[in-house]
């Protein structure tokens, strides 16, 4: 059931007292009685929704009725879940799937007909029509193409149909997604291929409903030309290699590493009537014009805010549309800047997770609407006011339940937390180019080292207790751990609670949280892909490096510990636990040798580096070529998007705010005549109307000065020239462009301001 169109809030004032209120007759207990009463059943959880439930009448046809639905129904309950296929398929079918997406066994092809038909069915039951190959193209956002479950019978009726060859592989036409010049127009062939490991679910676009199959895309040389392939490939590596240190190590119990990905979203929400009369919002996702408003956050009054009822209203229905996905929307709040709030799930493999964070992208832009808002997911929406990332909290954890990067509560005895933690930090420095790379975008180059984000330099936050373990460690010293502390309030009631290990630190760029990496720079709109598969592959390589060493060794634990010190000496420097926002730390990173690459163009070069190509090959996560392509893609990509800035910045000054500020001078030039006619003082009119013809010279040359440039990065035929072009001309014009008009703002009656201003987008609900 539960395939959801509208909820209907359906709770009396009595029914929502009564939870809230004991019973009548019930006693309230005034001591602690020793003897406990045998524990009632948990009352079932109910949202008190109203939902529209597709189902299929005693005729086999397609009914919607409605039905309350508790939250915990309503989970998964679009998801053709491990739970359905037990139910439906037969044992041998289920053991032969579970087989694929538990050990990553090779999918076989002949139950993909079982496999298909029980989908279907259940497809069909709640209402599917169609059913589509779900892939991510290298635009960085999903793709599909709908095929309807109809074959037409000869007496003319029609038999709904799904085999198992259309769920294993599609070929969709790939010339119009980018490559990088892997596959030319002509050659337009391009394949899907299931991905089991990921949930096949329905999903719902207006009244339409589709079974959605999640898939890798290759071309017809099957090279790669997505963001899941190479995701997937980089978890097999890391997998292997992660086996080998453990195995070495002694662990005999686990048969797999999987990495887990938590990706915690930033947005913005602004109200539809002010969005959509911005063309910058609309077509760039972001302002490219709006002086700074009288209050920003300054007063730090939105962080952690109580929700505004319009806001709430919009989270309660994203949620419950992402748990019936499956995604286990869990944690939402306010965040920093006005109008911007977080959404973060519990976390999941990295293929489902990022599978899950595009599902999560799609859907709150989907129900912002509902809702009269527009969801901006752009790294920078808005200047002067936080910009938005992605926290991916990313850990290892083996198939038995064992997180490799918990501590434990004796860390400085946990050899197998000891070596993974060395062997990442060795990863994250030894590589600290493709990483930063990773999130190198045009919107990123607005965030990372703005007052709210964390800077260009990659360093690592480990937190003073297991930098003092490490420290102690690479002295070759006895260890002395700190005890656990507690934390008093000072007041009888509240009661005393143990401390963290480590405090927090917001500002770094990579930073130890506990039993995980929080991998902070990743911009709001990226896919998890990219970031997760470099991490996976530098982390696989350091792990292969400690495994060659330590599988040879005569002993093992004296091997370990020589590798921890090694790489507590080499790579110190990568440890930084203090404010990275701080100027001194730029100063202090430039003496350790860290690099500081504070723009894509640059960090994107990463990926012609020789040893770069060289590591993505010995893993077999792209090849050298694929590496080429993409590189291109990205580059292409990032002079697409200042592209349309630039043309879009034109057209808004050149359209609205040239007319609205030449009529309007035009009226103060007329005021400016009549004073003077009738003897009054005409010199504040005069200095305002010269004022604003000033910037109004500024503008239009602002303007010439962005075609000019935009002309000129269009005829460079090199890529990488291109883009250089584009970040040193272009976005410059357009910067000069902005100040005027932004100015020009503060000057002009309000009354004609063309466009809606940040006052109004960022604090009117
Ligand atoms: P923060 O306090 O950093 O904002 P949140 O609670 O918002 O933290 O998000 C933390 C994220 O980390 C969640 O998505 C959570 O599921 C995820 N997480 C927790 N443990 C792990 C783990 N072992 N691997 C990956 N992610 C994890
Ligand atoms: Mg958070």
């Amino acid at each position: 059931m539960a395939c959801k169109l509208n909820y209907v809030r359906n709770t009396s004032v009595a029914e929502h007292f009564s939870v809230l209120l004991p019973k009548q007759g019930a006693s309230i207990p005034r001591e602690d009685t020793s003897v406990a009463e045998p524990e009632a059943p948990l009352p079932k959880p109910c949202l008190n929704l109203q939902i529209q439930v597709y189902s299929l009448d005693e005729r086999g046809n397609p009914k919607v009725s409605e039905e309350r639905v508790p939250v915990t129904d309503l989970f998964g309950s679009s998801v053709f879940s491990e739970g359905v296929m037990r139910k439906r398929l037969p044992a041998n079918v289920y053991q032969a799937i579970k087989r694929t997406i538990d050990e990553g066994a090779p999918l076989d092809p002949h139950i993909a007909d079982i496999i298909a038909k029980a989908m279907k069915d259940w497809a069909i039951e709640k209402g599917a029509t169609h059913f589509c190959h779900w892939f991510q193209p290298m635009t960085g956002v999903t793709a599909e193409k709908h095929d309807s479950f109809i074959s037409p019978t000869p007496d003319g009726r029609t038999i709904m149909e799904f085999s198992g060859k259309e769920l294993i592989k599609g070929e969709p036409d790939a010339s119009a997604f980018p490559s990088g010049g892997l596959r030319v127009t002509f050659e337009a062939r391009g394949y899907t291929a299931w991905d089991a490991t990921s949930p096949v679910f329905v999903k719902e676009a207006g009244r339409n409903i589709t079974l959605y199959i999640p898939c890798a895309f290759c071309s017809y040389t099957s090279e790669v030309l997505d963001k899941k392939t190479p995701l997937l490939r980089s978890m097999g590596a890391l997998n292997t290699q992660a086996m080998r240190v453990l195995k070495a190590l002694g662990n005999s119990t686990s048969k797999r590493v999987l990495t887990t990905l938590g990706a915690e979203q930033e947005y913005f929400l602004v109200d539809k009537k002010f969005a959509e009369r911005r063309l910058d919002i609309v077509l760039a996702g972001r302002t490219l014009f709006g002086a700074a408003p009288p209050k920003g956050q300054e007063m730090d009054d939105h962080y952690y805010g109580s929700l505004h009822e319009r806001v709430a209203s919009f989270m309660f229905e994203l949620n419950n549309e992402l748990w019936k996905l499956g995604v286990s929307a869990k944690t939402q709040h306010n965040e920093a800047a006005p109008a911007q709030y977080e959404l973060a799930p519990v976390f999941a493999t990295v293929n489902v997770a990022t599978d899950h964070n595009q599902l999560t992208m799609e859907t709150m832009q989907k129900v912002a609407l509902r809702h009269g808002f527009f969801c901006l997911l752009h790294e920078k929406p808005f200047a002067s006011v936080n910009g938005s990332g992605k926290h991916n909290n990313w850990s290892l954890v083996t198939d038995d339940g064992l997180n490799l990067l918990d501590p434990g509560k004796t860390p400085h005895e946990n050899e197998t937390f000891l070596v993974f933690l060395c062997g990442i930090i060795r990863a994250v420095d030894k590589y600290s180019n493709i990483l930063r790379a990773s999130v190198a975008t045009s919107g990123n180059d607005l965030r990372l080292g703005a007052n709210e984000a964390p800077p260009s330099i990659i360093s690592i936050f480990l937190g003073n207790q297991l930098t003092d373990i490490l420290n102690q460690l690479g002295n070759g010293g006895e260890i002395s751990p700190r005890k656990r502390e507690v934390l008093k309030f000072g007041v009888s009631t509240l009661p005393p609670l143990p401390k963290d290990y480590t405090d927090r630190n917001r500002t770094s760029p990579f930073a130890f949280t506990g039993n995980k990496f929080e991998f902070r720079m990743v911009g709001s709109t990226q896919s998890t892909s990219g970031p997760c598969f470099v991490l996976n592959t530098i982390a696989a390589d350091v792990f292969q490096e400690m495994a060659d060493k330590l599988e040879k060794a005569d002993d093992v634990h004296a091997s370990a510990q020589e590798l921890v010190h090694k790489i507590i000496k080499e790579h110190k420097r990568i440890i930084f636990n203090g404010d990275n926002y701080s100027s001194g730390w730029a100063e202090e990173a430039k003496k350790r040798g860290l690099p500081n690459i504070c723009n894509a163009v640059d960090a994107l070069a990463a990926m012609a580096d020789k040893n770069i190509i060289e590591l993505f090959e010995r893993h077999a996560v792209l090849t050298s070529h694929e590496m080429q392509a993409r590189y291109d893609t990205i580059l292409e990509r990032y002079c697409q998007e200042i592209h349309i800035e630039a043309l879009t910045t034109i057209s808004i000054a050149k359209r609205q705010i040239l007319p609205a500020v030449m009529d309007y001078s035009g009226k103060l030039a007329g005021t400016v005549n009549a004073l003077k006619e009738c003897g009054a003082d005409a010199e504040t009119h005069t200095k305002v109307l010269s004022n604003i013809c000033r910037l109004t010279g500024e503008l239009q040359s602002g303007i010439f000065s962005i075609e000019s440039t935009l002309d000129k990065a269009e005829s460079i035929e090199d890529l990488r020239d291109q883009a250089a072009a584009y970040r040193d001309e272009v976005i410059p014009a357009m910067a000069s462009a902005r100040k005027a008009a932004d100015s020009l703002e503060m000057l002009v009656d309000a009354n004609v301001w063309p466009l809606p201003t940040y006052a109004e987008m960022l604090f009117l609900r």
